[in-house]
């Protein structure tokens, strides 16, 4: 089984009212509606893995940024790895787009030159609700998933606010972690950008939601971790993300992460309920054609 066998036909899935959600890759995420754009762990650069190893600084590239992304109103990160945080510096600089994030994340986005006007450091503890245009946002505290060696989350700490850009790879410190609730209306979609969970800080108002995307990367370092993250959320469609090796250029076929096995994922799924509906969607890069815009 492969996630393309569960795969939406268009470019860009269509909600209620003008919404679009396009997946552009790892846990990145856009969200268009008629009341603004967001955006969700953007990462478009895709550095390649030798570059990655070689302990050299690694740099965005603006070039597949800049043709992937047009506007944004604000961008959410999950939390300061580069796969996650590494292009938003930029997309906030070229859109203006506020930035959501543990302090390790506006600590980059400090580095980098944005003003503090531009930037919220979300409570690593307590969740926070915003709005932005349609959207109303809730950010929820969570756990990495700890799959280094000792059952560690990789680079754990902070990137510091004394950071000198470009960063190694290495050097983006996980920091804080954060799953999102996004409302549209009565629309709501839940993010959760790395395949851990803490129960307990999931908001009430997550359970049904209707898209729960969902990293499966490494997810087999926490337990149960795909029945448990589902019965916290009861969702109506669940739509895996985070299984594309990222370091592989975006225009060339997709390769799996390793332990993707995504036979057992549906497996997993129809424990907890038969009645969730698996849907994929194609990494895009490009930007959604007209005619699917205007679609109803
Ligand atoms: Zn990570
Ligand atoms: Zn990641």
């Amino acid at each position: 089984m492969h996630p393309r066998d569960f795969q939406h036909g268009g470019e860009t899935w269509r909600g209620p009212r003008g919404l679009g959600v396009r997946w552009l890759g790892t846990a990145g995420f856009e969200l268009t509606s008629p009341g603004g754009t967001l955006l969700i762990d953007p990462y478009l650069t895709r550095v390649g893995l030798l570059r990655f190893l070689s302990r050299r600084r690694i740099t965005p590239d603006e070039a597949a940024i800049d043709r992937a992304i047009g506007h944004a109103d604000a961008i959410l990160v999950g939390h300061s790895h580069f796969d996650h945080v590494m292009d938003t510096p930029h997309i906030a600089r070229r859109t203006g787009a506020h930035v959501y994030g543990s302090r390790s994340a506006t600590n980059l986005m400090l580095a980098n030159g944005l003003p503090e006007t531009q930037l919220t450091a979300l409570d690593s503890a307590e969740r926070t609700t915003f709005e932005v245009g349609s959207f109303k946002i809730t950010a929820v505290p969570s756990e990495h998933s700890r799959f280094a060696i000792g059952s560690k989350v990789p680079y754990p700490g902070d990137i510091p606010c004394t950071c000198e850009i470009d960063l190694k790879g290495s050097e983006y410190r996980c920091g804080s972690v954060f799953s999102f609730l996004i409302e549209y209306g009565d629309f709501r979609i839940y993010h959760m950008g790395s395949a851990n969970l803490v129960e307990d800080q999931i908001p009430s108002d997550a359970k049904g939601a209707d898209l729960f995307l969902v990293c499966i990367a490494a997810r087999f370092a926490t337990e149960r971790f795909v029945q448990r993250a589902l019965t916290a959320v009861e969702p109506k469609r669940v739509v895996p993300m985070h299984y594309d090796n990222m370091f592989r250029a975006a225009d060339k076929p997709m390769w799996l992460l390793p332990r993707t096995a995504f036979g057992r994922l549906v497996d997993d799924i129809q424990e907890v309920s038969k009645d969730i509906e698996v849907l994929t969607l194609p990494l895009s890069h490009t930007k959604p054609p007209l005619l699917l815009e205007s679609k109803p």
